[in-house]
Parts: structure tokens; C-alpha cells; sequence
């Protein structure tokens, strides 16, 4: 599977020659305010995997999972373009909105559905957690 994207203004790009591992919808606080759309659609790779062109710029906190989340972005149109985290520290996860072909993208799993707005409900038909997962 050959994945390509790119932010609003083109200066950050990327291309993947691998096939998603994991692939959910995060209704978190920090998504939600980030993604100016409730959730984020997240596509998760191998980070070596994933060829990025572009300047980059990365914001840090601690996300809902109670680890470090990174959350990376074109410096000068602001799109998103993946995410990062301490608990996963060898994946990247794509930003579903800065697919060029956004139709592949196929959700398997919505977690933190307990954060999602009444305006913007959790869809039926997907496994959806109240938080993350229950970790094995
Ligand atoms: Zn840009
Ligand atoms: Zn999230």
C-alpha cells in the first residue's frame, strides 16, 4: 500500500510504501483541540516507514493516556501532520486529514468515545473504548 500527504500549503509532504497497523479515530481533549473536527483520524505506521519532506515543528504535552504525546505540524499553514507517543514510541501516526487520497483510511477502532460531543457522536458499527484500550 503507497500512502502519500501533504499539508495545506504543500511545504511538508510525506510518502509511505507500507501497509497501516493500526488505524482509529481519537476522540480526545487534545485531538479535539487540534484537529478542529472533535477527532482525529490517526493511521498508524511503522515510523521508519514514513519518508517526511519539509520543515516540521513538534509540540509536546501529556496526553489523556497520562504519557508524553507529540503532535508534529507545518510551521507555516499550521495543518497537522502525525503524532506521536511514549506508549508506542516506534509508531507515527498520520493525520487522516492530510491523506491526498483520504478515502483510504479505514478506521477499526474509536478510542476515548466517553470524550465525544453530543454534536459529534461516536458512529455505530466500529469498536469504540470509553478510554484507550485495556493494555495487555
Ligand atoms: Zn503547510
Ligand atoms: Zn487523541
Amino acid at each position: 500500500m503507497c500512502v502519500s500527504g501533504k499539508c495545506l500549503c504543500g511545504a511538508v509532504s510525506y510518502q509511505v510504501d507500507a501497509a497501516p497497523i493500526f488505524q482509529l479515530k481519537c476522540y480526545c481533549t487534545d485531538c479535539r483541540r487540534t484537529s478542529a473536527a472533535v477527532h482525529a483520524g490517526l493511521m498508524g505506521l511503522p515510523a521508519e516507514a514514513v519518508a517526511l519532506g519539509g520543515e516540521i515543528r513538534e509540540y509536546r504535552n501529556c496526553g489523556d493516556s497520562g504519557r508524553e504525546v507529540t503532535r508534529a505540524f507545518c510551521p507555516t499553514c499550521g495543518a497537522g501532520i502525525y503524532g506521536r507517543n511514549a506508549v508506542m514510541p516506534h509508531f507515527l501516526f498520520l493525520r487522516a486529514s492530510s491523506l491526498d487520497e483520504p478515502d483510504l483510511f479505514d478506521p477499526q477502532m474509536i478510542v476515548f468515545a466517553s470524550r465525544a460531543p453530543a454534536w459529534d457522536a461516536v458512529p455505530p458499527g466500529i469498536p469504540a473504548f470509553p478510554e484507550l484500550p485495556p493494555q495487555s
